[in-house]
């Protein structure tokens, strides 16, 4: 975990904030609209970055199961993250740094870590002033040099785990001056039977704010369709709020979509007058508007793409499926993601395998569904269907090869047989950890050396890439002579790790020690996920490019 330096703060550095807060209840997308705000100030100009407050007791997410929570992001610090701050870096194209995320375990660690230190002088800690304290500094550090701060507190008003960071964002607005702070509660507009859209929800959330001293500036309704300007004078004269500071968040079919909905509704000109920033915004005639068109570009045709995994989820592998999506608004192509359960390769699962273009085997921990995913790499590695092997989905192949090709039986990553007769994938010595006998994480961005003349040169244009990592295990070191003068060839290392793979003679056998799907961003895909779909375009049969032309032309 990355350590966190403590700095006296200054309030009055000059930042301006926006809290933003959910009612009624959670999954209502509040993360989403608050990136996309975030998108169209900086759009207009602004320097924006976001802090993502999470009341849960875990310190940091990294020993969360995707199941429960989602994938663990990484950032490139090393922080493990919850997923919101992977939203923020792709809709606001930033890279991010652990103290932006911000948990109750966090908090308190620190503060009892003090008070055992004697830092309060025997005083005695309180969640208020001492905990409420320490969540201000935080934020105001993670905000300092930008101008604008997005800071999303997650769960939903009342929770009892949200009570402290509501307390210290009270305080906060009481703190801050009058333009340099705005609160946003995001709530949900339901309808009734009779097809009318409901305030009530919305009233008593709101109430529930008030009742801790918070009074909302901004309303989102999220609702299925737009609210009706009846809807919105209600929410507007029972709320205390002006009816033009509430807004709605209507479904739509792409969260790629939200920005576009946000500058439709005026959300982001509302904020940009509350803060005295529309000033100095861009003219609007001016700003950049690449993210309008690289949404709403025609695409020609659509690639069908396998993704291997064990949780049947897409929070689980929610920066996967948003590379692939990366990859595909760059190809100009829509990008199926066809759900292959690694558990249960029954009829079903292996027909979606055959009909896919691409495979992709994700990361991922412990040994269930393990030999679901070797079969696919198998089936990939034999069919020359293109394939990107993430972290565990690299490893796999270096097992499926050096079982099926090498003849080594048995091979396996000691992770998940640690009988193996041959461990192809194993932690290396200075992995170990002495005082919990397991192995530490390898965690962040590192660099890897490309081999020139290599697949993955032209994948990367280049002889070295910066990607994210979370792994323990490796490709180990005793088995390098058995790959050498093979087809399997080690393009990209850091020192003596292994870090990309691919295989002469396929089409597209890609596989990556590291996570690039962290790295990708809606106007930046990454290039393994370019490369993957290069290759399944290139691939295509004679009758579907001919298809796929007549549509272009
Ligand atoms: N479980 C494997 C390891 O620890 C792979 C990790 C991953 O896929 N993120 O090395």
């Amino acid at each position: 975990m990355p350590t966190e330096p403590e700095t006296d703060y200054d309030p009055s550095l000059g930042n301006k904030f926006i809290f933003v807060t959910g009612g009624v209840m959670s999954g209502l997308g509040k993360g989403i609209t608050a990136a996309s705000t975030g998108r169209l100030l900086a759009n207009a100009g602004f320097d924006v970055t976001a802090v993502k407050v999470d009341p849960y007791l875990n310190v940091d997410a990294g020993t969360m199961n995707p199941f429960q929570h989602g994938e663990v992001y990484v950032l490139k610090d090393g922080g493990e993250v919850d997923l919101d701050l992977g939203n923020y870096e792709r809709f606001l194209d930033i890279d991010m740094t652990f103290d932006h995320n911000v948990t109750t375990g966090k908090t308190y660690q620190h503060v009892i870590d003090k008070e055992r230190a004697g830092d309060y002088l025997g005083k005695t800690v309180q969640i208020i002033p001492h905990v409420t304290d320490d969540i201000k500094r935080r934020i105001r550090e993670a905000a300092e040099g930008h101008d604008v701060c997005i800071v999303e507190v997650g769960g939903t008003v009342g929770d009892i785990e949200g009570m402290p960071f509501l307390e210290a964002l009270r305080q906060f607005a009481h703190e801050e001056d009058e333009g340099d702070f705005l609160l946003t509660h995001v709530t949900l507009v339901p309808y009734s039977k009779n097809g009318e859209q409901k305030t009530k929800p919305t009233q008593h959330s709101v109430k529930e704010l008030r009742s801790i001293g918070l009074q909302p500036d901004i309303l989102v309704g999220r609702c299925e369709n737009e609210l009706d300007a009846s809807t919105k004078e209600k929410i507007a004269l029972f709320c205390d709020v002006p009816t033009d500071a509430v807004f709605s968040n209507a479904d739509v079919a792409d969260i790629y979509h939200v920005p576009l909905m946000v500058e439709e509704e005026g959300l982001d000109e509302y904020v940009m007058d509350r803060l005295d920033l529309a000033e100095d915004a861009i003219p609007k005639a001016d700003r950049d508007n690449e993210w309008r068109k690289l949404v709403t570009q025609d695409t020609h045709g659509e690639v069908d793409i396998a993704l291997v995994g064990k949780y049947d989820l897409e929070d689980a592998y929610l920066s996967v499926n948003e590379a692939l999506k990366h990859a595909g608004l760059e190809k100009n192509v829509d990008v199926n993601v066809l759900w292959v359960d690694s558990e249960k390769m029954d009829d079903d699962h292996e027909e979606r395998l055959r009909e896919a273009d691409g495979i992709v085997v994700p990361g991922g921990f412990g040994s269930r569904g393990t030999e679901g995913k070797i079969e696919a790499v198998r089936y990939a590695r034999e069919n020359g269907v293109p394939y990107l092997g993430l972290c565990l989905g690299f490893q796999l192949a270096v097992v499926e090869f050096a079982r099926n090709v090498l003849g080594l039986e048995g091979a396996h990553s000691a992770e998940l047989d640690p009988d193996t007769p041959h461990p192809v994938i194993d932690l290396l010595p200075e992995q170990y950890d002495l005082e919990d006998l397991g192995g530490t994480m390898r965690l962040g961005a590192h660099e890897t050396t490309i081999e020139a003349g290599t697949l993955a040169e032209r994948v990367y244009g280049g002889t070295s890439c910066t990607e994210r990592h979370r792994h323990r295990y490796e490709v180990n070191p005793e088995y390098f002579d058995a790959f050498e003068g093979t087809d399997l060839v080690f393009s990209g290392e850091s020192g003596n790790r292994m870090e990309i793979l691919e295989l002469d003679g396929h089409p597209y056998f890609f596989g990556t020690q590291f996570h690039p799907e962290f790295r990708s961003r809606p106007t930046r895909a990454s290039p393994p996920f370019v490369g993957l779909l290069d290759a399944v375009l290139d691939g295509e049969t004679d009758d579907s490019a001919a298809a796929r032309e007549e549509v272009e032309a």
